[in-house]
């Protein structure tokens, strides 16, 4: 390829611009986007937690209730007993109220009983949902900040100049025939044209090239870009 030294430097700029452009291509996720996908995820699992540890809360709270309900009623039943003992004269009768009221007497016994229990659990649950609580809150304060951080990252990639702009820029300075040559080699090897790196290796394969190559690339005229041997990439020469 023939090409005039200074639009030589113009063709690497561009071949290196492409290249990125390529490989960048496929979305990549920024280290923001993950960490918000996993504050995201955090926040979602203590909120389910925080949600359990409220509802363990409320069915002790309705048990508790339902046991000063009970309570309730066996105590007017326990009253009752007393006060229709007070005027019972019968003895089978004042057997069976007596009986009665000792059943009501000792289920009661045992509803307190229950009552202790449950309100000892319900502070250690209540303890529980209050931490759990507080971690779901310290977890949606990071889900803020990871938000704002995305945000952030994907305004400063939306400020970013867009390179194919510049690479229509750079393809405009070049001659049609020379960006021709070079489209023609990118499409067969993807890289079309790099750097001849070190004056000894190819830019596009990697490849060192034997000495006589070496050579005859170093030598080639200024004005002419000669090729890769091995991937036909067009070598440019730093000067
Ligand atoms: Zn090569």
């Amino acid at each position: 390829m023939k090409l005039l030294p200074e639009s030589q430097a113009v063709l690497l700029k561009l071949a290196n611009l492409q290249r990125a452009v390529d490989f960048g291509a496929e979305e990549r996720q920024s280290p923001e986007q993950e960490e918000l996908a996993s504050a995201e995820r955090e926040y979602a699992r203590l909120v389910d937690s925080a949600g359990s540890a409220q509802m363990a809360v409320d069915d002790m709270e309705n048990e508790i209730l339902r046991i000063q309900a009970d309570e309730r009623k066996l105590r007017a039943r326990e009253r009752d007993d007393r006060k229709q003992l007070s005027a019972e004269l019968d003895p089978d009768k004042r057997r069976d109220l007596e009986h009665d009221r000792y059943a009501a007497k000792s289920r009661i016994a045992d509803l307190m009983s229950e009552l202790q229990e449950a309100h000892n659990e319900i502070h250690a649950l209540r303890n529980n949902r209050d931490s759990q609580g507080a971690q779901r809150d310290e977890a949606a304060r990071k889900l803020d900040v990871a938000r704002r951080a995305a945000e952030a990252a994907q305004a400063a990639t939306a400020n970013q100049p867009d390179p194919r702009v510049e690479i229509e820029q750079l393809r405009g300075q070049l001659p049609g025939e020379a960006l021709r040559i070079f489209d023609d080699q990118r499409a067969e090897n993807s890289v079309g044209a790099a750097e001849f790196k070190a004056q000894k290796s190819c830019g596009g394969c990697f490849i060192v090239l034997p000495p006589a190559d070496q050579s005859a690339v170093r030598n080639a005229p200024d004005d002419e870009v000669p090729q890769c041997p091995e991937c036909g990439t067009y070598l440019i020469r730093q000067s």
